[in-house]
């Protein structure tokens, strides 16, 4: 049999995502598992029911900070079960090559999505936090690329991360649902208390707060817009160190695109260097979930050749 396969998996806080890739990135056959169990079971079980002799090596993306040479988790803030774990051992003979989630998103998006037409782009992935990928000159940047925990507000909310102020406890899906249940804790009326999440406003999801919104609750219009001031400001703090040709939006937020977009891209414009800035296009991903499974893949058929410092 050939050896030109890929196993790509991409390692999140709920779900692990895991595909066959062929060498010109073309999904063969995926599947997913919740890691709300055994989160190092599922991957066993994931990479046990895709592996053949096809497979060439195991490429990993994994929500946190991690050792890439030692192919170990240092920190998964959203996935403590994984924290220290060791990965090298989980591909039964063939390499492992780990790498942080967002990265592999970039890097999945760069091959067959919508980074394929720039030579440099930044990726953000909005979900419960905020991730970041650098793509520089068609190669995944190797710095730590943790965007979301960027400062931006001085004595600010205080961040799983240690920090404060940090991008994500102001513009992540979990800002944005922690700051309409404090206002209606507060007083504030709001069509998403009585008509969503069944009135009980500790369920409410971002994608309540999008139907409300786009149905004209003002409580959920302003959170998102609040949003994505801040998620402006990070995204002009990125242009104008970065320089990129691309800013790539990714992850379940993007769905409110109108609103919360919209008011980054507006306030982005307002706060970058015009010079950096009045070109930039500032785009959706195309490859939703599969992005992170295809740039793990990447990483294997590419290795130290997908990076650049
Ligand atoms: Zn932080």
């Amino acid at each position: 049999m050939l050896k030109d396969k890929a196993i790509g998996i991409d390692v999140g806080g709920t779900n692990l995502r895991a595909a066959l890739v062929s060498a010109d990135g073309a999904i063969i056959k995926k599947l997913k598992e919740t890691t709300t169990g055994n989160v190092m079971d599922a991957l066993k079980m994931a990479i046990e029911s895709l592996m053949d002799d096809s497979v060439v090596g195991i490429g990993m993306g994994v929500a946190g900070l991690i050792n890439r040479k030692e192919k170990k988790v240092i920190i998964s803030p959203n996935i403590p079960a994984i924290n220290g774990q060791d990965f090298g051992g989980l591909g039964g003979g063939v390499p492992v090559f780990i790498e942080n989630d967002a990265s592999t998103a970039a890097l999945g998006e760069m091959w067959m999505g919508a980074g394929r037409d720039f030579e440099s782009f930044v990726l953000l992935t909005l979900g419960t936090g905020i991730g970041g990928g650098f793509i520089h000159k068609g190669k995944l940047l190797d710095v730590a690329a943790e965007a979301g925990h960027m400062s931006i507000e001085q004595g600010g909310r205080k961040c799983p991360c240690g920090s404060y102020g940090c991008l994500e406890t102001y513009a992540s899906a979990r800002a944005i649902t922690g700051a309409v249940t404090k206002a209606i804790e507060n007083g504030a009326e709001s069509a998403v208390f009585k008509d969503y999440a069944g009135g009980n406003i500790y369920k409410l999801t971002p994608e309540d707060i999008y139907r409300a919104a786009f149905d004209g609750d003002n409580l959920a219009r302003e959170a998102l817009k609040d949003a994505g001031k801040y998620l402006g400001i990070g995204i002009a703090n990125l242009i104008n160190i970065m320089s990129p040709e691309a800013v790539i939006l990714a992850g379940g937020l993007i769905g409110a695109w109108d609103i919360y977009i919209n008011e980054a891209v507006k306030e982005a414009s307002k706060r970058a260097f015009k010079s950096l800035s009045e070109n930039i296009k500032i785009l959706p991903a195309s490859r939703g979930d599969d992005a992170g499974v295809l740039g793990a893949a990447h990483l294997v058929f590419h290795g130290e050749k997908a990076y650049t410092c």
